[in-house]
């Protein structure tokens, strides 16, 4: 029997049914109905209005605040029929959140009555105080003005709460001196970035008509979902998203019976409702299905414009949170959730390209006559060689750092997968020679009425941090709960400046004559030469791997957050963000500052709750069992019954190691060292590895102790009843 109030938890959970919620509609009906879409400015704004709002947002033109003004009163207009009352500037701090500062289109008259109004300045610039906004010492609280900023490019929309409607308007956040407070502001810099070399290059290449380039990216979101009567019996899922402590359930994923299985029919309506809500919010949710571990599941949309995908995957993780609350679920979007079992990645698919020349990373079924292809791609190939523990630090944090590096999830060793067909030019390349690529062939089935089809020429590899996949890099090692824009700020980052040293490079040959496929072949064997060592394609878990990629090819192994950050004061990053204008230095040192700000507050966090649960929960239920069991020993004895005292002294042993083990924790948590490097290094060396002793103790102690007695729930219970 478990405990009275797990036994309640699990009664509750009996009686949910599947909440339906609306009646089934056309995509046709709710595709895009609460944004203020293209299509709608089109039909709300004289012709040459919209012409230039279109021109800044395909071009980057700047806007004119007169337009502003014309836009504003159609947005309020549409937003007000819907029946909005107020409207909110959306930004994104440098926490992985999105923040919302709302205010009222009510404008009060002389006479008693009220309006609404909205004006071009409203819509252009807001300012929220945000001084209570991590900035890493950019801003003082004596002097906190932040601006908010409308980002154009990413279109305005709905939010729908049962009692109201409030416009949405996608904004940058920069402070009064004009430093980057924000995530999107480097990221449609770093968009830029891309945009320039990238034209130069196609240019180079003998381009004429070349559309402006831009990054896009399309972000595959794993979750898990369990039932929310479990949340107020478990302060660390409350408070940290994680368990600290939890006894393996005897079954795990080791049948692999849940990936890809039929969709649980809660889950499948809850799912469905978050389509839905994705879909009015013009968000292409395009796959779902179950992932490897039981309850987590995954969700990917059709690629976007990486700064649109990115507003949308921040409201996509939204719409998952709350839509899970009202179907009776807590969404976990937490890397680790649970010890043994698969952690969630955001495997992020990452390409460049534009209206003229299309996809710049479609290798075609000739990549080795695929001049701009392989360019391009050695772009990349340098771009991760020689930042590759920048990429690592966009990705640190406490809970990712569980992930990566567990043989299920890729090794903090970044490195680059092109798959056989790729890998094999790329080395003809390095060699001086080019003469073909191999090819897939067809696919034979063995069964007649099957159509033919042909075989891509390179496998997956689950094994990579950073594969190839046909037409676009996938960026695995991404941690579930993170705001893409880190992660696309750094590869659109180092892209424009490999593909600036390239076209240098290439310029250089061509002002000597030479011609163009030699010159740029040319610059393909130096960048391989110096930077194939990257490139890949065994398996990234194994051990020699890992040796072999530190002692032989010189790539690094940043194990932990405290290991990856510094990375970031590194004055190579430095000078790379400066000269790309993604980040000035006050702005790269302000994030180092915030995100080990961030890692250490979340591991002080999780030390606390683990104290406060082995000592409040775990320890007086495990003393009560070894009473009970005492007073059994007791009559038992008085009785003349043989006894065995075995198991009352092996939990009474582990009470009092239990004890000894959160004092030590305390100790550690009461003492951090001064300066940032020294308490990032405090968390990862001293706390987290006390906390883990802490687990193991209160692990065991599950295996042993009662079930009436046991207060949190457990494993099997959280991962298998729903
Ligand atoms: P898989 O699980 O096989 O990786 P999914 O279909 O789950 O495939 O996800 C692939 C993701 O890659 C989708 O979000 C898709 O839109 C995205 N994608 C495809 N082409 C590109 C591209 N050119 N740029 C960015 N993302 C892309
Ligand atoms: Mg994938």
């Amino acid at each position: 029997m478990p405990s009275p109030q797990r036994f309640a938890a699990l009664q509750a959970i009996q009686q949910r049914q599947p909440v339906a919620t609306a009646p089934v509609q056309k995509l046709s009906e709710i595709w895009a109905s609460d944004v203020f879409s293209l299509d709608k400015m089109k039909a709300a704004l004289p012709k040459e209005i919209f012409k230039s709002v279109q021109r800044t947002i395909r071009e980057g033109s700047k806007l004119d605040v007169s337009v502003a003004n014309v836009v504003a009163q159609a947005m309020k207009e549409w937003a007000v029929s819907r029946g909005a009352l107020y409207y909110s500037h959306v930004f994104y701090p440098l926490t992985n959140s999105t923040a919302e500062k709302h205010d009222g289109f009510i404008s009060p008259q002389g006479d008693g009555s009220a309006i609404t109004e909205f004006t071009g300045k409203l819509l252009v610039q807001g300012e929220p105080d945000g001084s209570s906004f991590p900035n890493g010492g950019i801003r003082s609280t004596f002097e906190a003005r932040g601006y908010t900023a409308w980002d154009i490019t990413s279109p305005a929309y709905l939010m729908e709460t049962p009692n109201g409607i409030t416009l949405c308007i996608p904004t940058v956040f920069v402070s009064w001196t004009g430093e980057a407070l924000d995530k999107k502001t480097p990221l449609l810099r770093s968009n830029a970035a891309v945009d320039r070399q990238a034209r130069r290059l196609l240019s180079l290449l003998g381009e004429k008509d070349i559309a402006p380039v831009s990054s896009s990216c399309g972000a595959e979101q794993e979750y898990f979902l369990i039932d929310r009567a479990y949340l107020s019996l478990r302060p660390d899922l409350l408070l940290a998203g994680r368990t600290l402590f939890g006894h393996p359930s005897a079954k795990g994923q080791q049948f692999d019976d849940h990936y890809f299985g039929a969709i649980p029919e809660r889950v499948q309506v809850f799912m469905q409702e978050v389509e839905r809500s994705l879909y009015r919010l013009g968000i292409p949710a395009k796959t779902r299905h179950n992932e490897v571990a039981p309850s987590q599941f995954e969700i990917a949309p059709f690629h976007e414009a990486a700064n649109v995908a990115t507003d949308h995957q921040q409201l996509t993780m939204t719409v998952l949170r709350e839509t899970a609350r009202k179907h009776g679920m807590v969404c976990l979007l937490h890397e680790k959730p649970f010890a043994g079992i698969n952690g969630s990645g955001k495997h992020v698919n990452w390409s460049i390209g534009n209206a003229t020349q299309g996809n710049l990373l479609d290798p075609g079924n000739t990549p080795h006559e695929n001049l701009q292809f392989l360019i391009f791609c050695g772009a990349v190939i340098r771009g991760v060689h020689l930042y590759g523990p920048l990429m690592r630090a966009a990705i640190a944090t406490a809970s990712n750092d569980h992930r990566l590096g567990a043989n299920e999830a890729p090794p903090a060793i970044i490195s680059v997968y092109l798959g056989s067909q790729l890998e094999d030019v790329f080395q003809q390349i390095r060699g001086g020679q080019l003469s073909g690529s191999a090819i897939g062939g067809m696919m034979d089935f063995g069964i007649d009425t099957l159509p033919e089809f042909p075989r891509d020429a390179g496998d997956r590899n689950r094994t990579s941090p950073f594969a190839f996949t046909g037409n676009r890099f996938e960026f695995r090692a991404v941690g579930s709960g993170q705001s893409v824009a880190g992660p696309l700020v750094v590869l659109n980052t180092i892209l424009a400046d490999s593909i600036a040293w390239i076209a240098d490079a290439l310029e250089a040959r061509l002002n000597q004559g030479e011609p163009l496929d030699q010159a740029a072949l040319a610059v393909l064997q130096v960048v391989m030469q110096q930077h194939g060592q990257v490139v890949f394609g065994g398996n990234g878990y194994s051990e020699e791997w890992h040796h072999m990629a530190v002692a032989e090819r010189g790539l690094e192994n940043l194990r932990t957050t405290a290991d990856a950050l510094p990375v970031l004061e590194r004055p190579a990053i430095r000078e790379l963000f400066e000269r790309t204008g993604v980040l000035t230095p006050v702005e790269l040192q302000s994030r180092f500052e915030v995100y080990a700000e961030q890692y250490i507050l979340a591991i002080d966090v999780e030390a606390k709750l683990a104290v406060q649960i082995a000592q409040t929960q775990i320890y007086p239920a495990a003393m009560r069992y070894v009473g009970d069991l005492s007073a059994i020993l007791q009559r038992q004895s008085a009785l003349g019954v043989p006894v065995s005292t075995q198991l009352c002294q092996r939990v009474s042993a582990l009470c009092q190691t239990l004890l000894e083990c959160t004092t030590s924790l305390e100790e550690a948590i009461a003492s951090p060292p001064h300066g940032t490097e020294a308490h990032l290094r405090h968390a990862a060396d001293v706390l987290v590895p006390r906390m883990n002793r802490v687990r193991e103790v209160v692990d065991e102690l599950e295996g042993l102790v009662d079930d009436d007695l046991w207060p949190l729930p457990t494993y099997q219970e959280l991962l298998f009843v729903r």
